[in-house]
């Protein structure tokens, strides 16, 4: 059976459908008693796998349409494909995720982010969505329709996305500037400072030594840092062709909001990774504690990479009701290692109103207290989805733990 990207997750479905129409996928959907749809299979945790049918949608026509503000993408669309189709035409996104890899379907189900203190995460650019429902029939549903905030972040619980409808806006340039030894001590205590010097900023940490932060803005800005005298991959050792363009030199969004060029491979490739997203109070407390577990964390870990994102009023968003900034673990790929490591992780950042990110590996099963909004978004699951046709072992575990 085939396995996630990272290879930490062997799909336990028994098989994996590709229908070539959505009429094809509608009848299989109708059919079967236990479907998932599966995105780009980036995710890191259990959340794309079930143990009937598999739906990967990337047979289905790629067919991408504009109109005025609006673009319309087949829910397996790479956010790649449809950023070099916008640039195009001289259109944007407002942001891009870490890797252009991903499907819109797999990352707007999770709640994917980029960085940015006034950006939402991917998930807020979605304006329309049309789906199969259980029965096999066909929804659509609008920004602004009451279920609407509820059918975003998902986690594939409300049927197979066929189509997104995202806003878009005028094409725009980026700068990329990375700054290399940055002290923590400075870094810390100017910490909101360093994220609203930039449109998307990303801190990696090794939670041990200096930092390094990577500004992309929309003009010039100098930070007091020291620039890097060339290109820089977070990972020590990997290639520095797989990373964007570097060095302050303006150029399109497509080619600098990701870290990660869309021909080569993203991040380490062997790794797992884990996030958190804690509201802006809390930030600094977790990192006083995240620091002072070095001795645990730095053993097990590539890189961390702290990053902000804007409050929105998606349910099942980690970003729900707060500014939040994104504590992300990219671990060496030990999985008992990490496994042993994160309930300390968590006995530490929860308490703090830590929300684990949907796709990484997360320990807690208790996600119900962490979202104002859980007994909605069940409810929407039981009007929509009765028999359970779209549930999983993942979120039955988060749904019935105490
Ligand atoms: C190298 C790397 C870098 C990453 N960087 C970032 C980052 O910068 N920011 C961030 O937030 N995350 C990041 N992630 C995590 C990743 O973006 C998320 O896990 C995302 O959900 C993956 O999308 P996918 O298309 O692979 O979906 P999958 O992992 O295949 O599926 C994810 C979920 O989406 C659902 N789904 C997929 N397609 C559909 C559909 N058509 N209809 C309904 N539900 C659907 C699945 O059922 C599942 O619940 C990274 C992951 C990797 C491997």
């Amino acid at each position: 059976m085939e396995q996630n990207w990272a290879g930490n997750v062997a799909y336990q479905a028994r098989e994996v459908a590709r229908p070539r129409t959505v009429e094809a996928l509608r009848a299989l959907v109708a059919e079967r008693s236990r479907v998932r749809a599966l995105g780009s299979r980036h995710s890191f945790s259990q959340v794309a796998d079930g143990p009937g049918t598999l739906v990967s949608l990337e047979e289905l026509p790629d067919e991408i349409t504009v109109s005025g503000e609006q673009v319309s993408v087949p829910a397996a669309t790479r956010y790649g494909v449809l950023a070099e189709f916008l640039q195009e035409r001289g259109l944007a996104l407002a942001n891009m995720a870490s890797l252009p890899h991903i499907s819109v379907a797999g990352a707007i189900a999770t709640g994917t982010h980029g960085s940015g203190d006034t950006l939402g995460s991917l998930s807020t650019a979605v304006t329309g969505l049309e789906l199969v429902t259980a029965s096999g029939g066909l929804r659509r549903l609008w920004r602004g329709d009451p279920e609407f905030a509820g059918s975003v972040v998902a986690l594939g619980a409300l049927g197979v996305v066929t189509r997104v409808t995202l806003s878009v806006r005028p094409s725009y340039e980026v700068r990329q500037q990375v700054y290399v030894d940055v002290p923590w001590a400075e870094l810390v205590g100017d910490l909101w400072s360093v994220f609203a010097s930039g449109y998307s900023v990303s801190v990696f940490t090794d939670w041990a030594g200096p930092a390094q932060v990577w500004v992309k803005s929309l003009d010039a800005v100098t930070l007091p840092f020291e620039p890097a005298d060339g290109p820089v991959h977070m990972l020590a050792g990997e290639s520095v062709a797989a990373v964007t363009e570097q060095g302050g030199v303006p150029g399109p969004w497509l080619d600098r909001l990701p870290h990660f060029r869309l021909g080569h491979k993203p991040s380490a490739g062997a790794e797992l990774q884990s996030e958190y997203l804690l509201p802006r109070e809390s930030a600094t407390e977790a990192l006083t504690r995240l620091r002072a577990m070095s001795p645990r964390i730095t053993p097990l870990l590539q890189i961390t990479e702290l990053r902000t994102v804007a409050a929105d009023s998606l349910w099942l968003s980690p970003a729900y009701g707060r500014d939040v900034l994104g504590v992300h673990f990219t671990w060496k790929l030990d999985v008992p290692g990490v496994t042993a490591l994160l309930p300390a992780v968590e006995e530490a950042l929860l308490p703090l109103g830590a929300r684990p990110h949907w796709g990484k590996v997360f320990h807690t099963t208790r996600v119900a207290p962490l979202y104002p909004r859980w007994t909605h978004f069940q409810e929407l699951r039981a009007h929509h989805d009765p028999d359970g046709k779209f549930t999983n072992p993942l979120l039955d575990h988060l749904t019935t733990a105490p």
